[in-house]
C-alpha cells in the first residue's frame, strides 16, 4: 500500500501485488498524482485499474484527465458513476432512461476513439518515423463547473492539466468532459477481481450516491489490505470486512472538541459530526480498543482534517486504543499525509 495523499484536500492510495496496480480514488490533479507516483516510486504506466470509493471532489479530482491519459478502466458502482457524471454536467437533468442513452453513447463513443487511434496510429507507421508533427494543442480539461457536496477545505487543484490530456482524447474530453477510456461497475457486497487482487466492497455510511470502502486480497500473497475512509461511524457490516486485515487505512477525521471550537460553519459541523459524515479520533479509538481484532501488521490513520485535528492527537488516541497489542511485528501505527505520500507498506 502505497498512500499517495490523505485527506480533505485529496485522497489516492495505490494498493498493489506483485501482478496487479490499482490506484484507488484520484482525488489530486492529474499533474501532481503523477508528481506523487514519481516521488513514490510508482510506475504509472503500470497500473491495472482506477478504482473509486465515492463521488466527492477529494476522491475524483483528477479522475477524467489520468484515466484518459493511462488508458485505463475505472471501477465505479453504478449510483456513483451516474452522480459523478452529473455532478460534471450540472445543468443536464438526467432521467434513468436518458442516463441509459447517455451509457450507450459513452460506449459509442469510445469505440471511435479506439478506432480514431488505431486509424492515426497506422498513418503514423505508414509514414514512418519523425515524419508528423506534434499534435495540435488542445483544450485544457477546464470550463467544467464543478458542483456538488465535498468537503468543505477541498480546493480545485490551480494548475492547467492539458499537459496531461492525450491528443486523441480531447476531442472527446471537450465533447463531454465524463469520457473515460473504459468503466467497469462493481456493486456493494458482491466481490470482484482485478488482475488477481480479490476486492469486497462494502457500503460505508456516507453522504455519497453509494459510498465503499474495501477488502483487497492478494491472492497469491495472502495478504489482505482494506481501506475505510469517509464514513460517519462504524456499522457492523464494516466491522465484521475489516476482520482479518493485514494493513488498515482508518479514517481519523477530526477532534470533536477542535471540531466544534473550529471554523466550519454550524451546518458543515453538523454534517461532519452526522452518522453519514466523517469518523473522530475518538469514534476510531473506540472501534480500535472494542472491535477490532488486533490482527493487523500496521495501521494507518487517514484523512485527517487539517482545520480540525492534530496528527499527533489522531496518533495518540489510537495508540491509547491499541495499548500493549503494539509490538515489533503487529500494530504499528502510522499517519498518512496531505500534502506528501507515505513510505510504501510492504509486505
Ligand atoms: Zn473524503
Ligand atoms: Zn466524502
Amino acid at each position: 500500500m502505497t498512500v499517495l495523499a490523505s485527506g480533505s484536500k485529496g485522497n489516492s492510495t495505490v494498493i498493489a501485488s506483485s501482478k496487479t496496480r490499482i490506484l484507488v480514488d484520484a482525488g489530486l490533479s492529474c499533474r501532481e498524482l503523477l508528481k506523487r507516483m514519481a516521488v513514490a516510486g510508482e510506475d504509472p504506466a503500470a497500473l491495472t485499474a482506477i478504482l473509486i470509493t465515492h463521488e466527492h471532489q477529494d476522491h475524483v479530482a483528477g479522475l477524467a484527465v489520468l484515466a484518459r491519459r493511462l488508458k485505463i478502466p475505472v471501477f465505479f458502482t453504478e449510483p456513483t458513476h451516474r452522480a459523478w457524471v452529473r455532478m460534471l454536467t450540472p445543468r443536464t437533468t438526467m432521467s434513468y432512461a436518458k442516463w441509459l442513452d447517455h451509457v450507450q453513447a459513452e460506449k459509442e463513443e469510445r469505440a471511435r476513439a479506439v478506432a480514431a487511434a488505431q486509424a492515426l496510429t497506422a498513418e503514423i507507421l505508414a509514414e514512418g518515423p519523425g515524419s508528423r508533427a506534434q499534435a495540435p494543442e488542445g483544450t485544457p480539461d477546464e470550463g467544467v463547473e464543478l458542483s456538488g457536496e465535498a468537503d468543505p477545505d477541498f480546493e480545485l487543484p490551480a494548475e492547467a492539466e492539458e499537459s496531461c490530456e492525450p491528443g486523441e482524447t480531447r476531442a472527446a474530453a471537450k465533447a463531454d468532459p465524463t469520457f473515460l477510456p473504459e468503466v467497469e461497475y462493481f456493486r456493494a457486497g458482491h466481490e470482484f477481481c482485478i488482475g488477481d487482487i480479490d476486492i469486497n466492497p462494502f457500503t460505508i455510511p456516507h453522504d455519497a450516491a453509494d459510498p465503499c470502502g474495501f477488502v483487497f486480497h492478494a491472492r497469491t500473497e495472502s495478504i489482505r489490505m482494506a481501506v475505510a475512509t469517509d464514513l460517519g461511524y462504524i456499522p457492523p457490516n464494516v466491522k465484521q470486512a475489516l476482520r482479518g486485515v493485514d494493513v488498515l487505512l482508518l479514517e481519523s477525521n477530526h477532534d470533536l472538541e477542535m471540531l466544534k471550537d473550529g471554523p466550519y460553519p454550524w451546518s458543515v459541523k453538523q454534517r461532519v459530526l452526522s452518522r453519514v459524515g466523517h469518523l473522530s479520533n475518538h469514534a476510531t479509538a473506540e472501534f480500535l480498543l472494542r472491535d477490532y481484532d488486533g490482527g493487523a501488521h500496521t495501521i494507518v490513520l487517514g484523512h485527517l482534517s487539517e482545520s480540525n485535528n492534530l496528527p499527533a492527537l489522531a496518533k495518540l488516541a489510537a495508540e491509547q486504543a491499541i495499548g500493549e497489542r503494539m509490538t515489533l511485528l503487529g500494530n504499528r501505527i502510522v499517519l498518512a499525509a496531505q500534502h506528501e505520500p507515505l513510505e510504501p507498506i510492504c509486505l
